[in-house]
């Protein structure tokens, strides 16, 4: 399959202008310009000049939930721990295809809603394993000093919230250091903490929130490789009060990705869209570092960006086709496509439908 007569294309981080896209496999088999693009044929794709770039990728989400904006933290482990595990699985699903015909072509769930092995047990087994679907094990929290949490899982990455309401930086420096999973870690979400340094400690993949970040936080980041991912869209619905320093985070030469944190307490949207306008219009972020927070940037931050993020030569052909001709516009989004398919962007609602996420 050919895209031709793309405007501009985001390969990421290099942009190209006039070019062309050939998928083969499922893969991106070739790019260049217009000028030597190979012969069109008919079920080849005209972008008429539009913007292509990357599918998102939602790097932090909490889709392992069983709804419900109502109601509390422990309201929402209770409906994890009475809902089947076919039944969310189904509801997963739905919001993965939710979430596709917006845009999101990969998805870290993590387990989040779990106040027990067993619900944990129930999340992972429920989270779908296919490519595009990064599965992280959030800790229960009662149990994470109990080093049974150092687990026979077997997921992508561990988290756990290093907050007040979580675990202090003494209680989870003994398990984090044992472990062997690479770890991602919630750190200064409602108060400041050394966070920051623990993670780097454990050699974290990447530090999530950092809405109460300090100024020795981003010097410590300045000079490591562990990626800032950034959820504007919780610190906006939570009514936070704040936003995470993004323009200080990247004047100071730190890898900033951006995620939904998909969850009904208190970020309820699945809109990558929408947090990408936060993140402009509320942490002063350009369009070009926006796009790239949103896909190269939150690609490494579940390290898949060998795969996904970025469209070269060899990758998932995961790509967007905006209703625009600058990217500076940003979305809407015209097309989707996943592994070159075609997704498609009508969402049958149904019973386990994120009706009430936008
Ligand atoms: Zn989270």
């Amino acid at each position: 399959m050919l895209v031709y007569n793309i405007g501009q294309l985001l390969v990421l981080p290099d942009l190209h202008e006039q070019a062309f896209l050939r998928v083969e496999n499922g893969r991106i088999a070739a790019i260049g310009p217009m000028s030597q693009a190979p012969a069109i044929q008919d079920h080849d794709i005209d972008a008429s000049g539009q913007v292509v770039m990357p599918g998102f990728v939602d790097c932090h989400t909490h889709l392992a939930h069983a709804g419900r904006m109502d109601g509390t933290f422990t309201d929402r482990c209770n409906a994890v721990e009475s809902i089947s595990e076919a039944d969310l699985r189904n509801a997963i699903e739905s919001r993965l295809a939710f979430m596709e015909s917006l845009g999101t072509t990969t998805v870290e769930i993590k387990t989040g809603y779990a106040t027990s092995q067993a619900a944990v047990q129930k999340c992972l087994a429920a989270i779908p394993s296919r490519p595009g679907v990064i599965t992280t094990e959030m800790s229960p929290l009662a149990e994470t000093t109990n080093p049974s949490w150092l687990l026979h899982n077997n997921p992508r990455f561990l988290d756990a919230l290093c907050d007040l309401e979580g675990l202090s930086v003494d209680q989870l420096r003994p398990p984090l250091t044992a472990m062997k999973t690479p770890v991602k870690l919630h750190v200064c979400v409602s108060a400041h903490s050394n966070g920051v340094q623990l993670a780097l400690d454990v050699n974290a993949v990447s530090v999530e929130h950092l809405l109460h970040a300090n100024q020795r936080d981003i010097e410590l980041l300045s000079r490591s490789n562990t990626i800032a991912v950034l959820l504007p869209a919780m610190a906006f619905l939570s009514k936070a009060g704040r936003f995470a320093p993004a323009r200080a985070l990247l004047d100071s030469g730190v890898t900033v990705a951006l995620a939904t944190d998909a969850n009904p307490g208190d970020s309820p949207t699945y809109s990558m869209p929408f947090v990408m306008q936060l993140a402009m219009r509320e942490m002063k972020m350009t369009a070009f570092e926006t796009i790239c927070a949103a896909t190269v940037n939150a690609a490494k931050a579940i390290q898949e960006d060998h795969r996904v993020g970025s469209l070269t030569v060899g990758k998932d052909a995961d790509f967007l086709i905006l209703a625009s001709k600058d990217y500076r516009e940003l979305p809407p989004v015209e097309r989707v496509f996943k592994s070159g398919q075609e997704c498609p962007r009508t969402y049958a609602a149904d019973a386990s439908a994120p009706a009430s996420f936008f």
